[in-house]
């Protein structure tokens, strides 16, 4: 497909990179390979705008995948940053910044008795598993299809996100012997875990899900789902592992356990809480958390865990999210859902506009999207067309239909009104667009 705009600094930045960094990204699905086109190169973000290299400004739908929360460059988030910075960046040694962080997570999500910090979410789905196998004495460990918990090997198998952006079932790289261990199972289907525990009697360390899947797109969990898992995993000696790097801090106060109150054994938490620095944790029951070193056996550490510069930045973002900062997400995502569907409606697009608390995403089919099978029956071609439309009028959307899109307390009325400018032509588009 070829663009009628460019983007000659970005491309130019992009090819600089592709010599240096394979397929010249940090991240894969930055790289648009599944809208095509060239990813843009960004250099500033104030409020709910991003500047490309090129000197385009977009209104801002990914919020940096979900940590973005308060807008870019928030003034309080950016003093909180300049002032730990001013004493030093890393000491490798106890600090009262991830002590006071540590503490507005455990007050804020009752489950977490005891979190441990480390720097991304991968890592903490990693240890939690690594912890949930050591204090089970058991090696399986149950996951969803469609359901995204970052590159950890054993949970890379028919994951979400980028993986699915790529069609990917797995990545080679990871051995038998530890995808081995993995049992995936379909999204919403408590009959298939009720047959794994059957199958696998004594043997299921854990299960882990997204609290709230954002990583096939948007697809919440059905009514009674969550509570069945955990039910489940209570009759037969596993730990139920919520995992809400994404859902953490952004869809209530109290993320995901805010909306439907099942309490895990173990949670993992990213994004938000880190306000744009490498910040991540898990947590959960006393007891579990005890088998970690140095308390207990299970080993698990790292260079920069709780590093003073990110933890000032997490804590300065989450004390900023007070009731009214939610109210004001929601009330912005609801809009913006309502603007979407209705141009899409307008135009004769089949769609579905599927929504997790302030969370959303489109996928286009007019048919009940409830597993990551139903979410790869959509149109992608449409939402190519849709995407590329709204990026040449200036709205930075995820590169890839299997996506959430995240709104901020920045997304202002002309933030709002600008995109309800572009939402026409680009409905118009994802209409008239082939396969
Ligand atoms: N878990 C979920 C639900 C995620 O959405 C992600 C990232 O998108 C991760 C884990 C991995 O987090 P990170 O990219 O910080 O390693």
């Amino acid at each position: 497909m070829a663009y009628s705009y460019e983007a000659p600094v970005s491309q130019s930045l992009f090819d600089r990179a592709s010599a240096v960094t394979p397929g010249g990204v940090n991240s894969p699905v930055r790289a648009f390979r599944a809208v095509g086109g060239t990813p843009r190169f960004m250099v500033s973000g104030t409020g709910p705008y991003l500047t490309d290299a090129d000197g385009r400004e977009y209104v801002d739908l990914v919020c940096s995948w979900g940590p973005m929360i308060l807008g870019h460059s928030h003034p309080e988030v950016i003093a909180a940053v300049q002032e730990a910075v001013s004493r030093g960046t890393s000491f490798g040694t106890p600090g009262e910044g991830e002590v006071a962080l540590a503490e507005e997570i455990v007050a804020r999500i009752e489950p977490v008795e005891q979190v441990r910090l480390v720097s991304s979410g991968t890592e903490a789905t990693m240890s939690a598993i690594r912890l949930a196998r050591g204090f089970t004495g058991r090696a399986k460990v149950v996951k969803f299809a469609g359901c995204y918990h970052g590159h950890v090997d054993a949970l890379l198998a028919a994951a979400g996100s980028g993986v699915a952006t790529f069609g990917l079932p797995d990545t080679p790289g990871v051995t038998g012997a530890t995808a081995g261990d993995t049992v995936v199972l379909p999204y919403n289907d408590l009959d298939a875990v009720r047959a794994a525990f059957a199958a696998h009697p004594g043997e299921i360390a854990c299960v882990i899900t997204e609290a709230s899947p954002g990583n096939m797109g948007v697809v919440p969990p059905a009514d009674g789902f969550n509570a069945g898992l955990k039910e489940l995993c209570a009759a037969n000696g596993a730990l139920y592992i919520s995992d809400e790097v994404m859902t953490g801090f952004r869809t209530s106060k109290a993320g995901w356990y805010g909306v439907d109150g099942v309490r895990p054994d173990l949670m993992t938490f990213g994004k938000v809480m880190g306000g744009g620095f490498p910040a991540a944790a898990f947590g959960g029951r006393g007891d579990v958390m005890a088998h970690l070193a140095p308390a207990g056996p299970v080993y698990q550490a790292g260079t920069l865990s709780g590093n003073p510069v990110a933890t000032a930045a997490g804590l300065a973002q989450l004390r900023l999210l007070d009731d009214a900062a939610y109210a004001k997400i929601d009330a912005v995502s609801a809009e913006l859902r309502s603007l979407v569907g209705d141009a899409l409606t307008k135009e004769g697009v089949a769609h579905t506009v599927s929504a997790a608390s302030n969370m959303f995403s489109v996928f286009f089919t007019d048919q009940p999207v409830r597993d990551y099978e139903d979410a790869k029956k959509q149109d992608v071609f449409r939402f190519t067309a849709f995407f590329h439309s709204m990026l040449e009028q200036g709205v930075y959307l995820p590169p890839s239909a299997f996506e959430s899109w995240f709104v901020s307390t920045a997304h202002d009325e002309r933030a709002i009104e600008r995109i309800a400018a572009a939402l026409p032509a680009a409905a118009r588009a994802a209409s008239e667009a082939t396969a």
